[in-house]
């Protein structure tokens, strides 16, 4: 960015890092922390993208942009384009959460729905963009989304003191909040801030849509699409992610792992984050803590590791989960509190 005057702002803010001490020793950890991304402008960690790229299109004269999304960053792109003024086109998989949707179309987004998945959204934006007139603003395809994505990094490394912790556990979709993490990682070791040793990343997916855990574990340096992929986290049900390579790379460079997760674990570690902890979890944050606890079982982790979930987004935004029947008492009905307790 080179004009301040540019910059598009929804009051972006450090998001907080909670110590999780219930849920770590629940799983058999002194030394676990959640940065809760739910805190940020637009619900999800996807305002970190939407900031910079946004702010940079504006600075290059965008006036119209489209993208493929599962349904975060189709909201946040489009709140952001929205305060800037910009037409946004998001092309969603017609089978994602109806709440991103009704945010975009709020945010006066063109809404376009497609009978499949992500990666055919995307073929859809790329078809349409070379023929002129509308900027891709596709996952990396433009190249600023990520310098959003690495404040992540550098606020991890600023809230833990320059000291970044033994393990970041990632709900992995297309991987770029793990791509930008690593890069400003990497930066800050550049320029002295953080010494050599970075935290073994762990990307996280379900078991319904694993193609970076598949090629992981095969020790590919791509995946292979996943067929008939599908979860009840939708915002990592990425069939083929772009940038996958450069995923697996981190993975192996780090001395990490990949882990994937079964969606009744999802939705239990959900309940647990909130009951145990307060934390109102999206389904893809509750993934990262399902994945700690099969890596303590497993040895993966040490229970004296220092390990970082990352919620990427608030649970506000699943408004399709399941709630239990609740007793509904008469206006004039007696409300029993001492027998119940
Ligand atoms: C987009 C998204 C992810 C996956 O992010 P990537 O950086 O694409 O891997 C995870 N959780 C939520 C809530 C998301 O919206």
């Amino acid at each position: 960015m080179r004009r301040d005057d540019a910059v598009v702002s929804l009051g972006e803010h450090a998001s907080p890092i909670l110590p999780l001490r219930r849920a770590g020793e629940s799983v058999g950890l002194t030394d676990l922390y959640c940065k809760d991304e739910g805190a940020l402008p637009t619900g999800s960690f996807k305002a970190r993208g939407a900031a910079v790229g946004i702010s940079r299109a504006r600075e290059l004269g965008v006036q119209r942009f489209a993208m493929p999304s599962n349904g975060n960053a189709g909201s946040a792109w489009s709140l952001y384009a929205a305060r800037a003024g910009m037409q946004a086109i998001i092309v969603m998989p017609a089978v994602s959460p109806t709440i991103h949707r009704t945010q975009c179309l709020l945010a006066g987004a063109k809404v376009v729905l497609v009978d499949g998945l992500i990666n055919d959204a995307g073929r859809l934006v790329s078809r349409a963009c070379a023929k002129g007139g509308v900027y891709d603003a596709s996952t990396l395809k433009e190249p600023y989304r990520i310098e959003g994505k690495k404040t992540l990094g550098f606020e991890i490394a600023e809230q833990f003191e320059w000291n970044v912790p033994d393990v970041i556990v990632y709900p992995t979709g297309g991987g770029v909040g793990l791509i930008g993490m690593h890069k400003a990682f990497r930066e800050l070791q550049a320029i002295g801030l953080l010494g050599p040793a970075l935290p073994h990343f762990i990307a996280v997916q379900s078991c319904g849509c694993a193609p970076i855990v598949k090629a992981f574990r095969e020790r590919r340096d791509v995946s292979q699409p996943w067929d008939g992929a599908s979860t009840v986290a939708f915002g990592i049900n990425v069939p083929k992610a772009i940038g996958d390579f450069l995923v697996l790379r981190i993975l192996t460079e780090t001395g990490g792992s990949a882990i994937a997760v079964d969606d009744e674990d999802i939705l239990e570690y959900q309940e647990r984050l909130a009951k145990h902890e307060g934390v109102l979890a999206s389904l893809e944050g509750a993934a990262t803590l399902a994945a700690v606890a099969q890596a303590r079982k497993l040895g993966t982790i040490g229970a004296g590791e220092r390990v970082l979930i990352i919620n990427t987004a608030s649970g506000a935004l699943h408004s399709e989960s399941a709630c239990p029947p609740i007793e509904t008492l008469g206006v004039d009905d007696e409300l029993q509190i001492a027998r119940d307790h």
